[in-house]
């Protein structure tokens, strides 16, 4: 990304080793993996780092399958994952416009600070979906943990590594958004099931992705679409922003939910 990159201090990180190293317990450390967000941010001077890290050339990048379980590095660019199977690949081909897909990357995604106008991460409702567990670094070292932990921790103070999970069985994606090239997906919700278990998650209803627990429990229990879409707003409060009210959202949520178990059922 041509852009000037004002910090006190930049380091450009060639291996994972020396990322983990320069981020130490990441106090005053920003990161810049494909810069769409962290760029502007600069540009307009509302993020002014101390110290940067640059993971272009870390060597964080790339898709790995072994024994049923795909494993992606944080600096895997969003356009690499469009071939996934559904909700990651789907969701990945929803994200912006191809010029973002190809700079954006995973880590980046998952780190994304909430967008004042509009909501980011639609890639985080996928991996909640598919039960992908996070390796990350920071203070009291490396540690792996499911994604909606680290989501809601605030996915901040860590290094993204990789992300893994299990091939899942089946998978749905159903999203709303603007028929517009360089727009933002308004709220998606990914649904898949692994090992038998369904899992649920939604992007764009609140400042990150949440897991719908209740809409999961309501499912296994009874397998019943329209039961389970109406719990759908129990685990997240709908947000207002420049896309939509969270009155809208509010009404849309239990409708993707519906269309994505339905679709799951097939
Ligand atoms: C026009 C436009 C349209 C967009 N549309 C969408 C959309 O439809 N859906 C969507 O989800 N997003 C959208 N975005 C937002 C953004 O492009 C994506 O969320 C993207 O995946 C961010 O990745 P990045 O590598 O560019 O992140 P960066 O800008 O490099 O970083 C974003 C944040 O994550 C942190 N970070 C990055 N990598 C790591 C890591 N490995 N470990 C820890 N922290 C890290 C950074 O410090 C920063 O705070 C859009 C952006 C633009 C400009």
């Amino acid at each position: 990304m041509a852009a000037t990159l004002e910090a006190a201090e930049v380091i450009a990180a060639s291996s994972e080793q020396e990322a983990v190293s320069a981020f130490g317990d990441g106090e005053g450390v920003t990161v810049i993996a494909g810069g769409t967000i962290a760029v502007p941010e600069m540009t307009h001077g509302r993020l002014r780092p101390g110290k940067a890290l640059l993971l272009a050339n870390a060597g964080l990048a790339g898709v790995r399958s072994e024994g049923g379980r795909t494993t992606i590095g944080a600096m895997t660019p969003v356009a690499e994952l469009e071939g996934q199977p559904t909700p990651l690949g789907d969701a990945a081909r929803h994200v912006a416009d191809v010029e973002i897909r190809r700079q954006a990357t995973l880590g980046g995604n998952l780190c994304a600070p909430p967008g004042a106008e509009s909501p980011r991460g639609d890639l985080q409702s996928a991996l909640i979906a598919l039960g992908a567990e996070v390796r990350s670094t920071g203070q009291g070292g490396e540690r792996t943990e499911p994604v909606e932990d680290f989501l809601a921790s605030g996915a901040s103070g860590r290094l993204v590594l990789d992300v893994s999970f299990a091939e899942p069985e089946a998978g749905a994606h159903e999203s709303v958004r603007r028929p517009h090239a360089h727009a933002y997906t308004v709220m998606s919700v990914c649904a898949a099931r692994t090992g038998g278990e369904v899992r649920v998650g939604v992007s764009g209803a609140g400042p990150r992705a949440a897991r719908l627990r209740a809409v999961e429990q309501a499912f296994a229990d009874g397998g019943d679409v329209e039961a389970a879409a109406a719990r759908a707003t129990e685990d997240v409060t709908p947000q207002n922003d420049a896309l939509a009210s969270a009155w809208y959202r509010g009404k849309t949520l239990p409708v993707l939910v519906r269309r994505a178990l339905t679709q799951l059922s097939h």
